[in-house]
């Protein structure tokens, strides 16, 4: 590919792509079979974003394997499994959790404004899900009881679509109790929680890919790939920003935005190790040895990472 063409595919990427997803998503949600075709278009997505990272990718060296694709694969199966199982998990869960749960529940406290047009009820519910991601995924990174299961998603040393799903189940649960039930409880429509769904879905998607990505003003609202580039980064004084799932929000109201005027780091990683199979990463936290594996030493509280990012702010 040429570099003009590359140099004009750069600020195309983020939302086009994000504006099909959309499209197929309201086309998906309007057939008889919403989550099957939703299902459908999104795995499309994948697709068209991994040709898009060897086209023009963000970094050559991510394209190597790393050996982890079946792990990533298999942690977002599980995940989307348990969420079929347990109405609560991972990329797809929103969806998967209204479709099931809120038909059943029938629950209507009438606090929801349904009088509103789609769209706002449908932004309103972004940043009230926001909220509640943005806190359990800083909590996930200040608190080590929470670190050692989010460090699964931090050992990767490459970026690409296919570790979009890559969670510990427990992790990926604590997200989705913050950010849903505060809907639950102000009784927001199923249509609403679809469509937050389907938002969650494809942002996170183009937040991990590894393409070449020019976003621009779009780093003010949502978590753009150049933004979460620095919260994989090995520097905590780096990871620890950026925290915002669709939205950089409350990055920007709790000063934890990082947006530097430089290219984000290749090294990305953690300084401890993660099993090396899929049962062993999910087995890992749950042992002292496991964790004390995870962090890279022994697991005594002033290694917490908040504390170092304090220290480090601080200095
Ligand atoms: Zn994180």
């Amino acid at each position: 590919m040429t570099s003009s063409l590359k140099s004009l595919l750069s600020p195309a990427v983020w939302p086009g792509f994000f504006l099909a997803g959309m499209a197929a998503s309201a086309f998906a949600f309007s057939s008889s079979h919403p989550l099957l075709v939703f299902v459908g278009f999104y795995l499309a997505g994948v697709l068209a974003l991994g040709a898009l990272e060897k086209l023009v990718p963000h970094q050559e060296d991510w394209l190597r394997s790393d050996g982890e694709a079946m792990n990533d694969i298999a942690h977002t199966l599980l995940t989307k499994g348990a969420v079929e199982a347990l109405s609560a998990i991972a990329t797809l869960t929103p969806l998967i959790s209204a479709s099931i749960l809120q038909p059943i529940l029938n629950f209507k406290p009438g606090l929801w404004p349904e009088h509103w047009p789609l769209f706002f009820q449908v932004v309103l519910a972004l940043i009230i899900a926001e909220f509640g991601l943005y806190w359990a995924h800083r909590i996930a990174h200040e608190r080590l009881f929470f670190w050692r299961f989010h460090a699964l998603h931090h050992s990767v040393e490459k970026l690409w679509v296919v570790n979009t799903g890559r969670f510990h189940v427990m992790d990926s649960l604590f997200k989705v109790c913050l950010s849903q039930v505060p809907l639950y409880l102000m009784g927001a429509p199923l249509s609403v929680f679809l469509w937050v769904g389907a938002v969650t879905a494809y942002i996170g998607l183009l937040t991990h890919c590894n393409i070449r990505v020019k976003t621009g003003p779009l780093d003010y609202v949502f978590s753009t790939p150049n933004l979460h580039r620095w919260h994989h980064s090995r520097e905590i004084w780096e990871s620890n920003t950026n925290y915002g799932e669709n939205l950089v929000l409350f990055d920007l109201i709790f000063s934890t935005y990082y947006n530097p005027a430089k290219a984000p780091p290749k090294d990305i990683g953690i300084s401890g190790r993660v099993a090396k199979g899929f049962v062993g990463q999910i087995l890992q936290p749950f042992s002292q040895r496991g964790v004390a594996e995870i962090l890279g030493k022994q697991p005594i509280e002033s290694n917490l990472p908040h504390e170092a990012i304090s220290e480090q702010k601080t200095a």
